[in-house]
């Protein structure tokens, strides 16, 4: 295995073209990621050869999309380091929260008991919760940050107690940047006997974290942000809490017989999984793990790191531009805003230059209150953007800086 940046470049075709007379610059990685060509392959092959309904068909295509649709799940389980038959398919991180919050949380929270989530959460792990806390009685209770911009970690031990029975937490923030410390706060869940749901939208692309010894419950995740395709993505959990959650949906798929006076349930995980679903999506989500699994994780690691220093260091230049993430633990992304200019301004004249940035509150709004922004602007990396691509990003921004202050 090895990295090089050209030879990543040329799997994904979008770079290949250009953008109101620039080639494309795309930072908007943290929203989604582009797709490889295996990817985009096995997308049309399904589309043009094998499409077909899956699990039900004795027929020579519906056979070949069942193969490749269950492959996924043993892929999912070696990126992620469990058992297969604990593996979910879903829409994506947002859908498995909700399952989390309706399966779990609903069934077993009471009226006082305590959900605590930090103030860095994306939308996707706020209101499933606030859902349940109407529905269950229970309270929601936020970690704040420190000065860095980080979980503060004492005022987190205060915070998560007795009553806390789930902590739900992001393992990065899409937002700033900010990486959480998950070992830590999981530690401190444990000690009170609170069950913990890790969103990891943001590092499922990174490789396997050890989530069983880690003490994780839930785990959720998207495959758009992994090179594979909208619409598709994980959820995780011990089979035994698998086992004792009530089903999500009901319809076909997810049964093991039906009558009119009572139905019995398929096992998980394809209880949860009700309904014709993402075949496709979730073919092109083993794709993409399939080309995950070819990349030095370690080097790219290297190189996102090397990005998000060279941005910082050339945008910290710039008069009036103030970056709001911290500077260490840090997803590769780089949050800020530009002191009189309105940020959707500033990504307007961006795009013209072919860069593209993400702007706005990134789905969370409770996090741009706590900073008293209206929103930022957001340059998020992946092992396929260069160094010289980030240099054309911070002499776009310092133009774009005199511009708007002329
Ligand atoms: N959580 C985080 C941290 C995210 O960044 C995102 C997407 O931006 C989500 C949840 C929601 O993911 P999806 O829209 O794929 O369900």
């Amino acid at each position: 295995m090895s990295f090089d940046v050209q030879a990543l470049r040329a799997d994904f075709p979008a770079l290949a073209q250009e953008v109101n007379g620039h080639p494309l610059h795309y930072f908007d990685n943290a929203a989604t990621t582009l797709k490889p060509r295996s990817v985009i392959a096995a997308l049309d092959r399904y589309n043009s050869l094998d499409t077909a309904n899956v699990h039900r068909g004795l027929h020579e295509l519906s056979a070949r999309a069942t193969t490749a649709y269950e492959a996924t799940r043993g892929k999912l389980g070696e990126w992620l380091g469990v058992p297969e038959s604990e593996v979910v398919y879903t829409r994506g991180t947002t859908e498995s929260i909700n399952i989390v919050a309706q399966c779990w949380a609903r069934e077993n929270l009471r009226s006082d008991d305590e959900i605590a989530i930090s103030a860095l959460e994306h939308h996707a792990n706020i209101v499933p919760w606030q859902i349940v806390a109407r529905q269950t009685g229970a309270r929601l209770v936020v970690l704040p940050l420190n000065a860095q911009n980080h979980i503060d970690l004492e005022a987190a031990a205060a915070r998560i107690g007795p009553r806390t029975r789930l902590l739900a937490i992001s393992a990065g923030s899409n937002a700033i940047g900010s990486l959480n410390p998950l070992p830590e706060l999981i530690a401190l869940a444990k000690a009170q006997g609170a069950r913990v749901l890790v969103d990891g939208a943001q590092v499922a692309i990174r490789g396997p974290i050890e989530l069983p010894a880690l003490g994780v419950d839930f785990y959720c995740a998207s495959a758009h942000k992994m090179f594979g395709p909208t619409g598709s993505g994980l959820l995780w959990a011990p089979r035994e809490l698998l086992e004792a959650m009530p089903p999500w949906m009901g319809g076909g798929d997810m049964i093991e017989t039906v009558r009119f006076e009572a139905s019995s349930y398929a096992e998980p995980p394809w209880k949860f999984e009700a309904g014709t679903p993402n075949i496709a999506g979730m073919i092109g989500f083993g794709a993409a793990l399939d080309y995950l699994q070819t990349l030095d994780h370690a080097a790219i690691a290297a190189h996102e790191d090397a990005l998000l220093a060279r941005a910082r260091a050339g945008l910290e230049e710039i008069d009036g531009l103030r970056i709001l993430g911290p500077r260490v633990h840090s997803l590769p992304l780089v949050s800020f805003v530009l002191e009189g200019a309105h940020e959707q301004d500033v990504a307007t004249l961006l795009n013209e230059n072919g860069i593209a940035v993400r702007t706005g509150h990134h789905c969370a709004m409770p996090l741009m209150a706590e900073l008293g922004l209206r929103g930022t602007i957001r340059a998020s990396f992946s092992a396929y953007n260069t160094l010289d691509e980030v240099d054309h990003l911070c002499h776009s921004m310092a133009r774009i800086a005199r511009l708007l202050r002329a």
